[in-house]
């Protein structure tokens, strides 16, 4: 356990808040004897991609390095593989398009760990986590007991879980197992442009790999590289309004694009919401919205957390003023 560390090098938007103890673990055994000598609050941390510090964390900071990938049960046509919650997601992705498997190609570059993955239901490229999840195992940060989540039990939404909501901050995701395709892919390439970087690429019946090479030439021209950029991704979630108030928008702002939900709701852009209030490619200071797009907040660096968050409330509060949207983020804000 160490004292008074700095968080800079462990999360993408590069905000140097300390924590008061640090420690990282490898396996549960480790986890269990580093939690004894814990002085709570306890975060589990991952790689730091969803997550925003505005100010030193006051108790012990843990980091997640629990490794190793392995298949646990084999049918006709799908394996079940268990990744530890502290590899690298995307190390997982290529594995799996490596090994011919198919389910999580369009999740193909995502920062971040296996463990983190279930907090938020990462998606991306028309796919969801729980598109593919069929069970997670965790630590009870109190009890440390260990108990399986279902996909049910894990209630899953738009980058949304039961560990985001009621159970926030209670467990330390050890291990997730996914469903993957070993042939007969349900290949998707309806979402952005995959289907036409395919084409580009000159390959007409793609396999997982080649939709995870489109995905991950999509994502390297649009999204900044934290390592050169502080960022974390998509700021906001997009907002989900009721069809009456998408009646009311609309006649003020007939040309504003939008999804009709299966549950009736309809699903805004978020990026072209902040984009009309002018924010795209705007620096303040240390901070600004990323010219290419408007959802990722940049630290140009040395930016403090609480000066990204107050370009976040300050692009909010625009936003609501326009349009009658409240955005809510979808970082973690600390
Ligand atoms: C450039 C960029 C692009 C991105 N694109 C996408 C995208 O396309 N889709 C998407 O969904 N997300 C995206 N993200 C967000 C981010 O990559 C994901 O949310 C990722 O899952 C976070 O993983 P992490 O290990 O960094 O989690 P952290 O940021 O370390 O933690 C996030 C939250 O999960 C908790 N947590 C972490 N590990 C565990 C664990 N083992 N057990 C319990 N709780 C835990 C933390 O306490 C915290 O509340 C992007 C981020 C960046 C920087």
């Amino acid at each position: 356990m160490r004292q008074n560390v700095s968080l800079k090098p462990y999360n993408t938007f590069g905000i140097d808040a300390h924590a008061a103890y640090f420690a990282e673990f490898s396996s549960v055994a480790e986890l269990r004897a580093v939690l004894e000598q814990a002085i709570p609050p306890v975060l589990i941390l991952g790689e730091g991609s969803n997550i925003l510090f505005t100010r030193d964390w006051p108790g012990t900071v843990l980091r997640n390095r629990i490794s190793g990938i392995e298949i646990v049960r084999r049918f006709t046509r799908r394996l079940w593989v268990r990744a530890g919650g502290g590899e690298q997601w995307h190390a997982l992705v290529m594995w799996a398009v490596q090994h011919g498997l198919g389910g999580i190609e369009n999740l193909s570059l995502i920062p971040g760990t296996v463990g983190a993955a279930p907090v938020q239901n990462i998606g991306a490229y028309g796919i969801e986590l729980k598109d593919v999840f069929i069970s997670l195992e965790a630590l009870e940060l109190e009890t440390g007991r260990v108990r399986r989540f279902d996909r049910q039990e894990c209630h899953f939404g738009y980058r949304d879980s039961i560990f985001k909501q009621q159970e926030r901050g209670r467990w330390c995701i050890l291990s997730v197992t996914l469903s993957l395709s070993t042939d007969k892919h349900r290949i998707n390439t309806a979402y952005g442009d995959v289907a036409r970087i395919l084409a580009e690429m000159g390959v007409a019946r793609p396999a997982p790999a080649d939709v995870s090479e489109a995905v991950v030439r999509i994502r390297r021209s649009k999204l900044p590289d934290p390592l050169l950029l502080g960022n974390c991704g998509s700021f906001f979630k997009n907002p989900q309004i009721s069809l009456s108030e998408w009646e009311n928008l609309r006649r003020h702002y007939p040309d504003t694009p939008h999804y009709v939900l299966s549950n009736g709701l309809v699903k805004i852009p978020a990026a072209w919401l902040i984009e009309q209030c002018g924010w795209k490619g705007r620096r303040v200071g240390n901070v600004g919205c990323y010219e290419k797009q408007a959802l990722v907040l940049v630290n140009y660096g040395g930016a403090t957390g609480q000066e990204i968050y107050a370009l976040a409330q300050a692009i909010a509060d625009s936003v609501r003023k326009k349009f009658g949207i409240s955005l809510e983020p979808e970082v973690n804000v600390l």
